[in-house]
């Protein structure tokens, strides 16, 4: 797309700026001739699209682009032995008749994965040129996690979110390639939940998700509590509930967003390159790839935990962004992390832990109250050859236990390159210290 390309958009002509951010997201600023007063960003597929309209019938007004419908084979890839061996995977796991209901009592398993990102694509790095990203390993790692979870028979799924790459929307490709995780998922016959992440939000509107088969509503809502056996509920978050992403600028949600953003860090709207360049620590949370949980969310939030409290259940909190920077970095938390964490910690004996995703190097930290917080690595960015998922126990006595396949934990602030976590113990008086080595950095790419 070149820049300033002309556009007809529901009738009016628009003047539509390529912009590519960092974060390798290609973005489209459209402006309206007509009266200047209209502006937003568009994906490359609703761009090509209006282009296309333009030419055909300036008059008549343009609609979104049909979802493409897959017509090629989902591609084979070989499978290879897992890391762990059959012997782990028995002592990880007593065996069972079978997968039990949600509410039976007894030890109870989730099978956990974050950060797919699968794309038909070659290997690449990320706009810094740090991060190596193997969009089509990362769909061999998936299957490699479904085989273990069958095989140890979790009781349910959770796929934390960004389940496709961004870059699938601008290859035309969001459809194809959500169907093609969504089978691999699909072979673990165990209830699953799948959490909406920012990469969702670039490939498909928020009205698309639910049509694509993820599972992310539930009565209407993108929020939810489950309770898990006789002891555990488990409590799953939008943290794009109130977003810049997915949804049309006049959506209350959108203004909600709008306005958070234009208070703590205007320059998102007016330049497209670094939006957290010269901006104080505290205030880098403020870009679109992250959100907040509104108000409704929070309030009902507070009202599953006191109900949980009442219960005497223990609560494993999930959700894609990262509430505590401890165990994240300041460019990848919820915008109102400190408003969320103040609910949890008015439970504080209540929720055990908070599982998320979204910062692809991963972290581990326990906040004052005591909760754990687990930000689980990519297995985007997983090294070949290894993996990248977790199996967590939550036991009667309420303890968790995350068992680490791969390096899918990692010591905060290393760039995924630290110590890792085999096991973590998520239990209130629990100390965690990492007792996998350190890996070393691949050599820096010379420019020639
Ligand atoms: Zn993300």
């Amino acid at each position: 797309m070149n820049v300033d390309d002309k556009a007809t958009i529901a009738g009016r002509q628009c003047a539509i700026t390529h912009k590519s951010d960092m974060f390798g997201k290609e973005r489209f600023k459209v402006k309206f001739d007509d009266d200047g007063t209209g502006s937003g960003w568009l994906r490359g597929s609703e761009v090509d699209h209006f282009r296309t309209n333009s030419q055909a019938s300036s008059s008549s007004p343009a609609l979104p682009p049909e979802p493409a419908t897959p017509t090629k084979p989902l591609p084979t890839i070989n499978r290879r032995p897992s890391l762990c061996s059959d012997e782990e995977a028995c002592f990880l796991r007593p065996s069972r008749s079978g997968p039990k209901k949600l509410t039976s009592c007894g030890s109870f398993w989730i099978g956990l994965i974050a950060d797919i990102q699968y794309a038909d694509r070659d290997d690449a790095q990320d706009y810094h040129g740090k991060q190596e990203r193997h969009y089509r390993n990362a769909l061999e790692i998936t299957r490699n996690a479904v085989a273990i979870w069958n095989r140890s028979r979790v009781d349910i799924v959770v796929n934390l979110g960004d389940t496709i790459d961004g870059c699938n929307a601008r290859l035309g490709q969001s459809q194809l390639a959500m169907a093609t995780v969504l089978s691999v998922l699909d072979v673990c016959n165990v209830p699953r939940f799948d959490l909406i992440g920012n990469h969702e939000l670039y490939n498909l509107g928020r009205a698309d998700l639910c049509a694509c088969n993820l599972r992310c509503f539930f009565k209407g809502r993108t929020y939810h509590s489950q309770q898990f056996g006789a002891h555990w509920s488990g409590i799953f978050l939008d943290a794009y509930d109130w977003s810049l992403l997915g949804v049309p600028e006049n959506d209350l949600n959108y203004l909600e967003a709008e306005k958070i953003i234009r208070r703590h860090n205007p320059k998102v709207f007016t330049d497209g390159g670094d939006w957290t360049k010269d901006l104080p620590v505290e205030l880098q949370k403020y870009v679109p790839f992250n959100g907040a949980i509104s108000k409704t969310q929070l309030q009902w939030l507070e009202q599953e935990l006191s109900t949980a409290e009442s219960q005497k259940r223990r609560v494993l909190i999930f959700l894609h962004v990262p509430l505590y920077l401890p165990a994240a970095g300041p460019r990848t938390l919820v915008w109102n992390n400190d408003k969320v964490m103040k609910v949890l910690h008015g439970h504080r004996d209540t929720v055990v832990a908070v599982i998320a995703g979204h910062q692809h190097e991963g972290g581990y930290a326990k906040d004052p109250a005591g909760i754990h917080h687990v930000t689980m690595t990519s297995p985007m960015c997983a090294q070949l050859g290894t993996d990248c998922f977790a199996a967590l126990q939550c036991q009667d006595n309420g303890t968790a236990t995350f068992i680490s396949y791969g390096r899918c934990c990692v010591e905060t602030s290393t760039e995924g390159f630290g110590r890792s976590y085999s096991r973590l113990v998520l239990a209130k008086n629990a100390v965690n210290t990492p007792d996998g080595p350190a890996i070393d950095r691949p050599c820096p790419v010379t420019s020639i």
